[in-house]
């Protein structure tokens, strides 16, 4: 390993420890979680990342362009990784996302969900799906309005080739905590409201990334998806 190569292993193993540690401080203050399940973001960041990453026990990557993404699944078949995609999906790209990653966070048309029960390979476990929200109501995000999350569940509920597992959200940029909280605590019950209808397979909120890890958790995500707290700035 080159000198360069060597301390960014050390800084991403380093920081990986940190934001275990600040998550396992917020699932002790939080009401609504004990658990915190943590998705390191390696979108635009190398292989060599995610392989530092990995040695340091990292097991979940998130990723958001589907062929940057297939080509580290690929290279990174031996470590047994679980790979979840969070990003825009179109309905061109369906099938390599539904025979490569092992989760999908950013369902949010019927379309997308009937192409990924359809293209989920026989011989693997049926995909995991989460439904994005677009909570804030932002203009520049995607995701169902919180009134459209229902239809879409059951409609993938029915779907035997994927299973539902929860919701996803990404808040509008620059809002202050306190407003953060408020979006985080509406996502909390309309997850509620999900488990109710659909039972105890609905297990997983995935809200918080970098900038707003500590409002989630307190409001009760119990899997956040962080990329520059671990990895550092993205090209
Ligand atoms: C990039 C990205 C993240 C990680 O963001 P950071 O601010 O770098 O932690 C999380 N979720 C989604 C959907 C992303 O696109």
């Amino acid at each position: 390993m080159t000198k360069v190569a060597e301390n960014n292993s050390q800084t991403i193993a380093k920081n990986l420890a940190t934001v275990r540690e600040q998550l396992h401080d917020l699932a002790a203050e939080s009401s609504y979680v004990n658990e915190v399940q943590l998705v390191a973001v390696s979108k635009r960041h190398p292989i060599e990342a995610v392989q530092a990453a990995a040695a340091a026990g990292q097991r979940d990557f998130g990723e958001n362009y589907v062929q940057e993404g297939v080509a580290k699944i690929n290279a990174l078949a031996e470590l047994s990784l679980t790979w979840h995609f969070i990003g825009p999906l179109q309905s061109n790209k369906t099938r390599d996302v539904a025979e490569h990653f092992d989760w999908v966070q950013s369902v949010e048309r019927e379309k997308i969900a009937r192409r990924l029960n359809d293209q989920r390979p026989a011989d693997k476990p049926p995909l995991n799906v989460l439904l994005q929200v677009n909570i804030d109501d932002d203009d520049n995000k995607s995701g169902l309005a919180p009134a459209q999350v229902m239809a879409l569940a059951k409609f993938v509920d029915a779907c035997e080739r994927v299973q539902l597992r929860g919701l996803m959200t990404i808040l509008k940029a620059g809002t202050e905590p306190t407003q953060q909280r408020q979006s985080f605590a509406r996502m909390r019950s309309l997850f509620e409201q999900l488990q109710q209808t659909f039972g105890s397979s609905v297990d997983t909120l995935s809200m918080g990334m970098s900038g707003d890890m500590r409002q989630a958790v307190l409001e009760g995500a119990n899997m956040v998806r962080i990329g520059t707290a671990i990895f550092g700035q993205r090209e």
